[in-house]
């Protein structure tokens, strides 16, 4: 079978840092052409925009979104009427009510939806899942506090109305909570701090539960300087399971099991080749669900305001 030719939409950070290593050596698919205002690639086919890339006829059979979550929607539908694959970078959407209309699009044009959470497929998450079936959670503790100029510099997007703020980041961990866990989960409160000059989180504690009173806190905070935290804690019946560093280690009452190499974005093309030879999508809202959720429950506070 000839690869599948992709096109990146939104030549970003994120494209550059891990679309293109990633599509490099997954077989199966190759990067075909890149639309993005302001950048390209040496060596392929280049196009401002989607509707230009598209009304070219150049040949693709897939995109993958890469551009913001509040233009992410619109050029999804273009991409799946015009008959292609879609690969959306997460969060997938900037509201949860647009993705049930790009599933049926997905139905409708036989096409393959994958909104990827990326977190997902790092090397801690399917061992702490297996765990979790077998020893019962106590309790959970998320610390997520990254240094958002540091990871996000100049992105402005980010603090604009549905960027997310501190979720930007933050909704990786409720991206492999919803996976790891045994039962679903539901946000009982939550407090967002928002800078007086933005429309987005700067920091957020959210607690959550399950249907059997499991406690689940997460401390959120983008202004974390110094050493980064990206951990889940999870006290257990059999002891304590701890998911570091985004899920790349694992440790079981502080004893490293698993100290894995950083390969998530690998592990979505793969996935991406898979479901199209499948003829299936993959869409799983939960975490977005929650961010909403704590937008729609939380109490709300005014902090200084915030510059890069
Ligand atoms: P970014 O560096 O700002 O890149 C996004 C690109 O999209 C921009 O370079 C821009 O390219 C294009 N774009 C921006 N605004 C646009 C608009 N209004 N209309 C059309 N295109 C627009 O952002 P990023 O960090 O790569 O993040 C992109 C997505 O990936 C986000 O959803 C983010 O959550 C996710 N992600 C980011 C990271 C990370 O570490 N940065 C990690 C995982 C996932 P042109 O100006 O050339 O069109």
């Amino acid at each position: 079978m000839s690869p599948i030719r992709l096109a990146i939409v939104g030549l970003g950070k994120i494209a550059r840092d891990q679309h293109i290593p990633a599509i490099a050596q997954t077989e199966g698919i190759s990067l075909a052409a890149v639309a993005s205002r302001n950048a390209a690639q040496p060596g392929i086919a280049h196009y401002a925009t989607l509707d230009a890339l598209l009304a070219s006829g150049e040949p693709i059979d897939a995109v993958a979104l890469c551009t913001p979550p509040q233009v992410r929607r619109a050029q999804a539908q273009m991409a799946l009427e015009a008959g292609k694959h879609v690969l959306l970078e997460k969060p997938p959407g900037a509201t949860v009510s647009e993705l049930a209309p790009l599933v049926a699009a997905a139905q409708a044009s036989g096409k393959t939806l994958f909104a990827t959470w990326h977190s997902r497929f790092a090397p801690a998450v399917e061992p702490a899942r297996a765990f979790l079936a077998e020893h019962a959670p106590r309790s959970v503790t998320i610390e997520w506090k990254e240094d958002v100029r540091v990871w996000h510099p100049g992105q402005e997007w980010i603090w604009e109305a549905g960027g997310l703020g501190v979720f930007d980041p933050a909704i990786n961990a409720l991206s492999i909570l919803t996976r790891i866990l045994p039962r679903p989960v539901f946000v009982t409160g939550a407090h967002l701090a928002f800078p007086a000059n933005r429309d987005a989180p700067v920091a957020a504690e959210v607690d959550l539960a399950d249907a059997d009173g499991l406690p689940i806190r997460a401390e959120l905070d983008f202004l974390q300087t110094g050493p980064q935290t990206w951990d889940i804690h999870v006290e257990t019946d059999g002891g304590r399971l701890t998911l570091a560093s985004g899920g790349a280690k694992l440790f079981h009452d502080d004893a490293p099991l698993i100290d894995g190499n950083e390969a998530e974005y690998a592990g979505i093309y793969r996935h991406f080749v898979h479901l199209i030879q499948q003829g299936a999508s993959d869409v799983d809202l939960a975490p977005l669900a929650l961010v909403a959720d704590a937008f729609l429950i939380g109490r709300r506070s005014l902090v200084e305001p915030f510059e890069y």
